[in-house]
């Protein structure tokens, strides 16, 4: 285990409703399936069911979501339905729901927006500036602060997602594109009305999502992705802030991500995309973060 593990073990600082191993002996992992716009909402029902029938019983028997937290982002219309599923038909399993993205704006007279307030009971979690809501709705830092914001205000958890578009750059130049999109988030986020403390209390979690990664079947390599967790948790000052990672991770290339019982990586987790549409792929990614948080 690294230096770093071992000194995030030790922090004695309280994390939020996202990622709170307060209680633990060792760091929660967290896994997001990412469904984007891909299925209609009585399909995500049906994949949902599926993931839920086939790892349901490993997490109950973990103890999740002490251990290993699994939350399913569907689309906008399929969060209520899934959502009612998963409590009515596997409540043993601790499976939650995250919202893919909330508007900037509060409730209102806004056609057409989802408000952070109105996923409250439904979505603990909301992702925030995904690098396709940046690319195709020009999303810039200052929409991605102002919607932490409002995320945070509603008490739910942001999932923050940063990346470069730098195929081969070296690892201290990704480093840096990577933290200054950090820091203009907080810099926005602060301008609306919530500080850097504010979203760690509130559960702040990051997903290093390089844009060169996604969807393309060409991962990071884990020493990126650390390197990228490492610039961020000190650049915030913040050695327990959870980092997940994103982009082509796929059932046959999870297990490097979680490492081992004893000997984790710095990676808190995955944000897991075009194989978490499939169950028995994203159920066999789940499999692998289990592995690494038995007991060593
Ligand atoms: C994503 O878009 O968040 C993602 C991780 O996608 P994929 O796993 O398909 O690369």
């Amino acid at each position: 285990m690294s230096v770093v593990s071992v000194r995030r073990m030790q922090a004695t600082t309280q994390r939020g409703n996202l990622c709170d191993d307060s209680r633990m002996s060792s760091r929660q992992i967290t896994i997001i399936a990412n469904w984007k716009a891909n299925l209609p909402p009585s399909e995500e029902v049906a994949l949902a069911k599926e993931i839920a029938a086939g790892v349901g019983g490993a997490l109950q028997a973990s103890g999740s979501p002490s251990s290993l937290r699994v939350l399913l982002a569907p689309s906008a219309l399929g969060l209520v339905p899934v959502a009612s599923l998963l409590r009515r038909e596997y409540p043993q399993a601790g499976i939650e729901v995250a919202a893919q993205d909330s508007s900037l704006s509060s409730a209102g007279a806004f056609t057409g927006e989802i408000p952070a307030d109105h996923l409250v009971g439904i979505a603990p979690a909301v992702i925030v500036g995904h690098s396709e809501r940046r690319r195709d709705h020009g999303e810039s830092d200052e929409v991605v602060g102002g919607k932490l914001a409002r995320v945070v205000a509603a008490g739910l958890a942001p999932v923050l997602c940063l990346g470069d578009d730098l195929p081969k750059a070296e690892i201290a130049a990704r480093v840096d594109v990577v933290q200054a999109q950090c820091a203009a988030a907080f810099a926005a986020a602060e301008r609306a009305g919530c500080s850097a403390a504010q979203l760690f209390s509130a559960g702040l979690v990051i997903a290093y999502e390089p844009i060169w990664a996604i969807g393309t079947g060409n991962p990071a390599s884990v020493e990126i992705a650390e390197a990228i967790a490492s610039g961020l948790r000190s650049a915030l000052h913040r050695e327990e802030l959870p980092v997940l990672y994103g982009g082509s991770v796929d059932a046959a290339s999870a297990a490097p991500w979680f490492g081992a019982p004893g000997s984790r990586t710095d990676i808190d987790g995955l944000l897991v995309g075009g194989a978490s549409l499939h169950a028995d792929r994203f159920g066999a990614i789940v499999r692998a973060a289990l592995a690494a948080t038995e007991p060593a």
